[in-house]
């Protein structure tokens, strides 16, 4: 059984670590470079995250945004390098430092796949006649859902409403 959820969120962790650090290294002369990593690790994040993993989608965001922020500052106010490079560094420092913290809680939750829901987008899986997500169209496997398990879901659902 293939879990593509834990494989996401442990690509959109890696992409989320790689980010920060180079942030703190962006200036203005490797700014296409160090930049353009950040924002393509951004996407992935995103990509991976988005729908499964809302801390991991919101840091993607965030590496996403202060790329930008830092293009749109150089193009604005027309800064050369040495105008940019102490405005960078502290940003870039302030933002590592805001979010290394969520990152190493990501790092340390990473989501442990449960068989009773779609590993691909999160659907509860039970009363099902097929072994197939109703929502998505991933198959699971059928023999991980013990009637002990549905009935459990069953009663969480109820639990849930009242
Ligand atoms: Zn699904």
């Amino acid at each position: 059984m293939i879990r593509i959820g834990v494989i996401a969120a442990k690509t959109a962790w890696v992409a989320c670590a790689v980010a920060v650090p180079l942030i703190v290294l962006v200036d203005v002369e490797s700014v296409l470079v160090t930049g353009s990593i950040v924002f393509l690790s951004g996407i992935i994040s995103f990509w991976c995250g988005w729908r499964r993993y809302t801390r991991l989608t919101c840091l993607a965001v965030a590496n996403c945004g202060i790329v930008l922020l830092f293009v749109a500052l150089v193009n604005l106010f027309g800064w050369g390098p040495p105008d940019a490079e102490i405005p960078f560094a502290l940003m870039g420092t302030a933002f590592a430092a805001m979010t290394l913290p969520a990152i190493i809680s990501v790092a340390r939750n990473v989501p442990i796949q449960d068989p009773r829901v779609c590993a691909t987008c999160g659907y509860l899986l039970y009363a099902l006649v097929t072994p197939r997500c109703p929502e998505c169209g991933t198959e699971f496997n059928a023999s991980l859902l013990t009637t002990d398990q549905r009935g459990e879901l069953a009663d969480q659902r109820r639990s849930n409403r009242q």
